[in-house]
């Protein structure tokens, strides 16, 4: 007798057994039905084998099989199911994340195929002055000898339902099923844009990448920005599309980057699909059946985009491969990086990782020759790199965050017609309210952080929790007036330009000011047309905008990041610095950089200032091998909350003995806590974790296997919620 494994959506690592039922056989990688406790869920199926732990008579049949087809290409099964295990996540939660919420909840996975009106054998001999009697038929008649018609847009062409009855009546026309509308390969693909002249780099790299187009190898495109990459992506993808293959294409945040797609549709007269946060459930579903049935030519979207099924897929980029937001921090922790690599493998087909600033992790991977690195070191056209200068703070008066000489350098540019950038990774108005008096600082009771200010709201607000209060008008512990506002937001950095800059028009671009659909799009735009004006942006405004006017860029407080206790600190600086000055002087302005700093001296400025990021990189590197840390190393993170902070510790302490007393414990791992985290309380919880580093992952994957079934057996392990990060990025 034949046992049924089933993944089903449950926080357990188990699969369930069933029975096959009367009718039909159910199919490894597609839905079924099945009783659970004493309601019907849908599972997956992930195997069928003859034997079950249970006995048999114990098992259930299963009531209903979904489908009769695997929603999961091979490739992105094989995937999934390496993903399960090397996350350590359980099956059926994997499995469900990967598909739209309508195909979780049990819609089904083919498209609905519509029925197009068409014109009959008949139809066609019959004299159209036979009808001028009804003139409503004869007009139908003639606009549906052009070709069929979809029946959902038959009133785009002013046709109503009951001409189209009274001539099927007559058999003059009638209504089929449409064929299935596969993408269409022999478009004229490019549409009628204007062609670039690629220089060297840029048709060296499309050359060797286009050359490899039908095996697996990883490129690294690490150009600096400016450098074209976007043409590079577009030009190779026309090569794959005219081979009749699909593209991938993954962005860190496409609400943020409206004008790449603006530039793919522009490029391409072919279906490009996109996925992102905005679309609604059967917008998703709709991706998801387009790609999957091959009527899609291109699929840009988000981390999660990366479990599009496709027909054919040809190539996989990820564009700012280095960003992290490819790395999902709760729940299934999987980096889509890494899994694009691993899914362009199965498939095997090229991916390109394109950044001006890889990550270490990438770059660790070049110089083992996993990947291939091709660099585009010149910016296009005649723009040119832009000169870059610390301003150092300990000498120099501040009004109102900004120093003399970056207001006169403000001045200069402003007055030559161009635009200043002014980057403040803090949005509100402030980020600390203080009484004169007492001292009594604006907390979150929730967090272990300041209220921001938020004036225009009159509202103090938690970033971490959203939780909000009025402003008050007194210390609610002293009861002075006297409260000061200290520090900086981009809130409080428009209303002082107000006054120093009286012309000058200000953008304010963060998250505050873009909750609304289409106000980034019109801000982009009112950028655009260009004329002296003052951007201020958080670093929502660093990724991938290209900003030709632009050619003053400051960066006014930045040097928390230059103390961080996390080891990946300096390397996120890093690449934020050059993501920001990059949007300096894209075009031959004579761009400048000012970065102002109360510490000039530190080496991580010079280097990045002085030699550019690829010697930072190296450097830090270097760094990393000697201190044993990723990516030399493989590391793991446990996290562990609780509600009164004696738990989540405690746990993770037993935590600590299991895995130092197990046999599979070698003396080169390394544990490190449980300490709290970088911010212990968040949300009225408080959160601890415990670091494990091995120079094997092997290794360090075989411990955690064997260690994970005991964990639920640790004392009080259920007072905690308690979660696993295989290569953890935020800590
Ligand atoms: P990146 O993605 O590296 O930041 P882009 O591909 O967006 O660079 O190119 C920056 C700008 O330069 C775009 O406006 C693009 O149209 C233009 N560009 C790209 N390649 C060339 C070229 N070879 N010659 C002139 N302009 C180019
Ligand atoms: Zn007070
Ligand atoms: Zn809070």
């Amino acid at each position: 007798m034949s046992v049924v494994n089933i993944a089903l959506p449950l926080p357990l690592a188990q699969t369930f057994d069933y029975l096959l039922p009367d009718n039909g056989f159910p199919i490894v990688g597609g839905r079924v039905k099945v009783p659970f406790g004493c309601r019907q869920k849908i599972g997956i199926v992930t195997a069928i084998s003859t034997n079950s732990k249970l006995a048999l008579d114990k098992l259930k049949p299963i009531s209903e099989i979904i489908d009769n087809k695997s929603l999961f290409p091979n490739s992105l099964w094989r995937i999934l199911n390496w993903a399960i295990d090397y996350y350590h996540y359980p099956a059926g939660e994997v499995l469900f994340h990967a598909l739209p919420a309508l195909i979780r909840q049990g819609q089904p996975a083919e498209m609905a195929l519509l029925k197009e009106w068409f014109v009959t054998e008949q139809g066609k001999n019959i004299l159209l002055d036979s009808l001028k009697r009804a003139p409503k038929q004869k007009k139908a008649l003639t606009i549906l000898l052009q070709g069929p018609i979809d029946c959902h847009k038959i009133k785009e062409y002013q046709i109503g339902n009951s001409e189209l009855q009274a001539l099927r009546t007559k058999r003059l026309c009638d209504l089929r099923l449409q064929k299935k509308n596969i993408y269409h390969w022999k478009y004229n693909l490019i549409s009628n844009c204007k062609q670039i002249q690629l220089n060297i780099e840029q048709i060296s790299a499309i050359d060797v990448i286009c050359r490899n187009d039908h095996k697996f190898t990883t490129w690294l495109l690490a150009g600096v920005t400016g450098s074209g990459k976007t043409e590079v992506y577009l030009t190779i993808i026309e090569h794959i599309l005219a081979q009749g293959k699909q593209a991938l294409v993954l962005v860190p945040e496409i609400g943020l980057t409206p004008q790449i797609l603006a530039r793919f549709q522009e490029r391409f007269n072919a279906p490009i699909e996109v996925l992102h946060s905005r679309l609604d459930n059967k917008e998703r579903l709709s991706v998801w059946l387009k790609a999957r049935c091959g009527e899609s030519a291109i699929v840009i979207g988000t981390r999660s985009a990366l479990f599009t099924p496709f027909m054919k897929l040809g190539i996989i980029i990820i564009d700012e491969e280095h960003d992290s937001s490819y790395k999902q921090n709760d729940g299934w922790c999987y980096h889509a990086r890494d899994l694009a690599v691993f899914r362009a493998k199965e498939e095997k087909i090229p991916i390109i990782l394109g950044t001006a600033t890889p990550s270490l992790e990438t770059l660790y991977n070049v110089k083992r020759q996993k990947y291939r690195q091709l660099v585009l070191g010149q910016r296009t056209g005649n723009a040119c790199s832009s000169k870059q200068k610390l301003l150092n703070l300990k000498e120099l008066p501040l009004i109102h965050g900004l120093s003399a000489p970056l207001l006169k350098k403000m001045k200069e540019h402003l007055k030559a017609g161009k635009q200043v950038l002014l980057f403040l990774n803090r949005r509100g108005f402030a980020p600390v309210l203080l009484c004169h008096e007492c001292v009594w600082i604006s907390e979150c009771q929730l967090c272990d952080h300041y209220h921001t200010i938020h004036q225009r709201q009159r509202h103090l607000r938690c970033h971490y929790c959203n939780s909000q209060l009025p402003l008050p008008n007194q210390c609610p512990k002293c009861g002075s007036i006297e409260l000061i506002i200290v520090g900086m937001g981009t809130e409080q950095l428009e209303t002082v330009l107000l006054p120093l800059f009286p012309e000058i028009p200000v953008t304010r671009i963060d998250r505050d000011t873009t909750i609304h659909k289409g106000t980034l799009e019109n801000y982009l735009a009112q950028v655009e047309l260009g004329g002296a004006r003052i951007l201020i942006g958080t670093q929502m405004l660093a990724k991938g905008h290209h900003f030709p006017n632009v050619t003053l860029v400051s960066l006014l407080d930045v040097d928390g990041a230059l103390f961080s206790s996390d080891f990946r600190a300096a390397e996120h600086f890093s690449q934020l610095y050059i993501q920001v000055s990059g949007r300096a002087g894209r075009a031959c302005k004579g761009g400048e950089v000012l970065l102002q700093t109360y510490h000039p001296e530190h080496p991580l400025l010079k280097t990045l200032l002085n030699h550019g990021y690829m010697n930072f990189a190296n450097q830090a590197l270097e760094e990393r091998r000697q201190a044993g840390l990723p990516p030399f190393t493989s590391q793991v993170l446990f996290r562990a909350n609780d509600y009164n902070n004696r738990e989540a510790g405690f746990f993770l302490s037993q935590l600590y003995q299991l895995l130092d007393n197990s046999p599979l414990r070698d003396n080169l791992l390394r544990l490190m806590g449980p300490i709290p985290a970088l911010v212990p309380k968040r949300g009225g919880r408080f959160y601890w974790q415990l670091f494990l580093l091995h120079p094997s992952r092997f290794q360090l994957q075989r411990l955690i296997t064997a260690i994970l079934p005991s964990i639920n057996k640790i004392f009080h392990s259920h007072k905690v919620k308690w979660s696993l990060d295989v290569d953890p990025v935020d800590y």
